[in-house]
């Protein structure tokens, strides 16, 4: 990039893609292009196999019951509307929806619009000074008001880890629905959504080695069962007449329309992919990344690293401000050097009001970098100060 090598460093914005899941769509257009579940020609039946086994090789790396746990959608964002708009049905002006203060706008706009529209209102468990959930006040945030908790899995910008599988025990205790936004934690740790307990899990396939315009929701099977589907169409009925329809079973019931077919086997190697090099391997080479980082960072007493400390449990993205240097001029000076990183609120703006910042620069890692790209990073954030002046 630039002339140069390319040092890629915005993973949590979206990750490259391992040629055994590129490579699915030539063999797919080439080989055995046609719709799903439409047609009896061999070929429509070698599309529906692949695209239906996609779905289980999701459910397998999830650790959900089965295919029909999980259904396929455009992205974490529309998994997490796909569910809000489900639940808004049962939502009123004396239901509390909680949140968090580090969510990111997919789900912080939705509840916010889901709140608008229903009566309910949302409440934020606030993040500490050291980037986590503030548990002690959780306790008294959701109580039997609460309706629905949906907090995210891992911060896109504090690379926290949330203790998920209490927050949905607590929302349980109160008869809420628990909602985790895996988008980062997908992508970067093992997860089994039966061992969190969540009701419902949000994450995207272009973060974790798959293409982009795939992602998907699992839930519960009694809860999908009970959910209103969010879009109308083919493929998610069963039977029509002019005045009244039946739905499909899950998780066709919410994959109305053509689905991106190609995307789904694409997302089902890529989880295949992940699954081979073994999750706890990814999260342990993204973490000895991260540490390694946030040692040199801590070592520049210009740089302000936020999130978790050294030796903290974390994921493998680190957001940072250098002192006197905007986060874009510092992107850019790094983009000259062929090194891409990302800058800005990330999506999550009442995060950074929080942190008292207008924005960050964030790098983040993936199965692919080594410590020599945080060197190469290392090199430009020495510099930046000199190379703007
Ligand atoms: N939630 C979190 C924590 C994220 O990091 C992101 C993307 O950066 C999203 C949700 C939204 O993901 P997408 O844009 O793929 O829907």
């Amino acid at each position: 990039m630039n002339g140069h090598p390319l040092t890629y460093l915005d993973n949590a914005a979206t990750t490259h893609t391992p040629r055994q899941v590129y490579e699915v769509f030539e063999e797919f257009y080439a080989g055995y292009n046609a719709n799903v579940h439409r047609g009896i020609h061999e070929l429509s039946h070698e599309a529906s196999l692949a695209y239906e086994r996609a779905h289980d090789r999701v459910a397998d790396f999830l650790g959900a019951d089965g295919r029909e746990e999980v259904v396929f959608t455009k992205n974490t964002t529309e998994s997490i509307n796909l569910v809000a708009y489900g639940l808004s049905r049962h939502l009123d002006e004396d239901d509390e929806i909680v949140a968090t203060e580090m969510d990111h706008h997919a789900s912080l706009v939705t509840w916010q619009q889901i709140a608008k529209r229903t009566g309910a209102t949302v409440r934020h468990i606030p993040v500490t000074t050291d980037g986590h959930l503030d548990m002690e006040v959780t306790s008294d945030i959701v109580t039997d008001d609460t309706a629905v908790l949906c907090a995210p899995h891992v911060s896109n910008v504090l690379g926290s880890v949330n203790p998920v599988a209490d927050l949905a025990a607590l929302a349980h205790d109160h008869d809420a629905y628990a909602i985790v936004d895996g988008a980062q934690s997908a992508p970067t740790r093992p997860v089994d959504v039966e061992a969190i307990d969540a009701d419902f899990f949000a994450f995207s396939g272009h973060k974790l080695a798959g293409p982009t315009g795939i992602g998907g929701l699992y839930g519960k099977r009694e809860l999908l069962e009970d959910l209103d589907p969010f879009l109308f169409g083919g493929e998610m009925i069963r039977n029509v007449t002019l005045t009244d329809s039946t739905w499909n079973g899950l998780p066709w019931k919410f994959e109305a329309g053509t689905p991106p077919i190609a995307e789904g086997i694409a997302l089902g190697a890529a989880v295949d992919y992940l699954a081979e090099l073994g999750m706890d391997v990814v999260r342990d080479h993204e973490n000895d990344l991260a540490q390694y980082l946030l040692r040199e960072l801590a070592d520049r007493e210009f740089v302000r690293a936020y999130g978790p400390g050294v030796g903290e449990e974390r994921t493998g993205l680190v957001s940072f401000n250098v002192e006197g240097v905007h986060g874009h001029d510092l992107s850019s000076l790094l983009n000259d050097r062929g090194i891409a990183i990302r800058a800005g609120d990330h999506c999550t703006q009442p995060l950074h009001d929080r942190l008292d910042i207008p924005g960050s620069a964030r790098a983040s890692f993936y199965v692919y970098n080594t410590r020599a790209d945080v060197d190469r990073l290392l090199e430009v954030v020495d510099s930046a100060r000199d190379d703007l002046d």
